[in-house]
């Protein structure tokens, strides 16, 4: 059995323990990894303390050239990487492009584009105010140390959301994966660190446990975390103490709401995948979908016709659309949602029976019957089952998506673009896509509403977050 190692100052690190990396599909144990232990916590941070400043002191074009090259290893390395995705995460290997089902070659495809953009973006210095007495320049600084702490859904592409616009700023960074998918993002740290100087880009690995000694400490100058509300709390307590600043993109429970006029035929590939990509293992995924009473039956009726054509199984097989959930947790949380919903008399239009098995295989699945209330429509399941509520009213829907304390993105789908856009402005999300869902850029700023997060990533804005503005201020004769 192949035992990884974490990354510190350029040199593969073990642990005195490791744990073990499993199949989703299969069970099979994949490899050991390290279980960092506190002061290896410590001695990543203070690596990467020691990089920074001359990192930060490197001319922009360098980092700028160094991080192209970064972007470089990804691509002659995403057949590698693409695997472990598929065997740590499930998804399956899939392609790239319109016609492909978006797998662990699109994720690693992304991690590539999302290095370029923020090599390629520039933080000038702003005049902020200029008259005849004065002078007022916003510079961009780095923060320094960045903690990064990952979720296990798009394990490499979060990944590298986190790392490359707190290195293009010049920070440098201690990243924890998410126990469940480690390997791949160990071996990603791994090729890419090799580019870079000693202690830009360090790993620690191991539960909620090392996550939580990243994050305890005043060594740490700014937090990205990205993973679930509940432990995006205990991590906001934590920076509390210190008064560490904190980027949280956090869970939703993502709106899609279908006006009367849209075409069924026309949105039916859409609204599935902003459903089910990723197993619906995915933070902006439609998660609940309303729809007019007068096309209720004919959305309905697409979508379960595009489920039943995916088929599903060990991603690394080719043919496969749709692989298995990640973990048992949210298996289990996905059959207790449905089954609630079945036993309060929701209709299971399609799914809903796991076939059992080693792997956490659950079928493609759609409730109808079913309103706001029940726990299905109120919850994030997080995972490939979607409620469709009907509505009378496209004013009840509006309220209905705005009634949750999470706002993460939304959709509105119509024939008619204004009458969409006038939707989405009354609809609380950080994000309303108009006939898509979940189509995040790396040009344009994604980030949550109300209990879905703080403060933004991708784009200028997401560079910006990851520097702290000096103003230097001159006064003129
Ligand atoms: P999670 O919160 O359980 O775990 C995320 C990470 O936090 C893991 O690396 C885990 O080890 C670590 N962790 C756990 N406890 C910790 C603690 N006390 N201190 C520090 N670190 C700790 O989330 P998950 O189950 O991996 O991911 C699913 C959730 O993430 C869903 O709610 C989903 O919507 C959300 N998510 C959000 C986005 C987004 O961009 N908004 C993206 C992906 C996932």
């Amino acid at each position: 059995m192949q035992t990884f190692f974490n990354t510190v100052n350029g040199q593969p690190v073990a642990s005195p323990s490791t744990f073990e990396s499993k199949n989703p599909a299969t069970g099979e144990t994949l490899g050991l990894v390290p279980h960092s232990t506190r002061d290896q916590v410590v001695a990543a941070l203070a690596a990467a303390r020691a990089a920074q400043p001359a990192w930060a002191a490197r001319p922009d074009s360098e980092r700028k050239s160094l991080l192209l090259e970064v972007a470089r290893v990804i691509k002659d390395q995403a057949g590698y990487l693409a695997e472990w995705v598929t065997r740590e995460q499930g998804k399956p290997l899939g392609g790239v492009g319109p016609d492909q089902v978006p797998g662990a070659h699109f994720e690693l495809w992304g991690c590539e584009v999302w290095t370029q953009v923020p090599a390629s973006l520039d933080l000038p210095v702003e005049v902020a105010f200029e008259d005849d007495a004065r002078r007022d320049e916003v510079h961009r600084k780095p923060y320094g140390v960045i903690a990064a702490i990952a979720p296990w859904n798009w394990p490499l592409l979060i990944a590298i959301w986190q790392i490359v616009p707190a290195l293009r700023a010049g920070n440098t960074a201690v990243i924890k994966p998410s126990e469940y998918t480690s390997i791949g993002t160990l071996e990603l740290v791994r090729l890419i660190a090799g580019v870079l100087p000693p202690g830009v880009l360090n790993t620690v690995s191991g539960g909620g446990e090392v996550g939580a000694w990243l994050v305890d400490t005043p060594e740490v100058d700014k937090i990205l975390f990205t993973g679930s509300g509940a432990t995006g709390a205990r991590i906001a307590a934590t920076a509390a103490k210190h008064l560490t600043p904190a980027t949280m993109e956090l869970g939703g429970n993502d709106a899609a709401i279908v006006l009367p006029d849209a075409d069924p035929k026309a949105i039916a590939m859409g609204l599935f995948w902003g459903a089910f990509i990723n197993m619906g293992q995915t933070c902006a995924c439609a998660k609940r979908l309303y729809v007019p009473d007068s096309l209720h039956d004919a959305i309905v009726s697409e979508l379960a016709q595009l489920a039943a054509a995916m088929p599903m199984g060990d991603g690394l097989q080719p043919g496969v659309a749709m692989g298995p959930m990640q973990n048992r947790m949210q298996f289990d949380k996905v059959s207790r949602l449905v089954e609630r919903a079945r036993a309060d008399g929701a209709t299971i239009v399609c799914g809903g029976e796991p076939p059992g098995g080693p792997g956490h295989f659950y079928p493609l699945t759609l409730v109808t019957g079913i309103a706001d209330g029940a726990a299905l429509v109120d919850e994030e399941q997080f995972g490939p089952v979607l409620p469709v509520i009907r509505y009378r009213d496209v004013e009840d829907a509006i309220a209905n998506a705005n009634r949750l304390d999470v706002g993460l993105g939304a959709s509105v789908w119509s024939s008619d673009i204004e009458k969409a856009k006038a939707v989405a402005q009354r609809l609380a999300a950080g994000t309303v896509w108009i006939n898509q869902h979940g189509m995040v850029h790396p040009m344009v700023p994604f980030g949550g509403a109300k209990g879905s997060g703080w403060g933004v990533e991708f784009g200028v804005e997401g560079l910006k977050s990851m520097t702290r503005p000096q103003v230097i201020s001159v006064k003129k004769n």
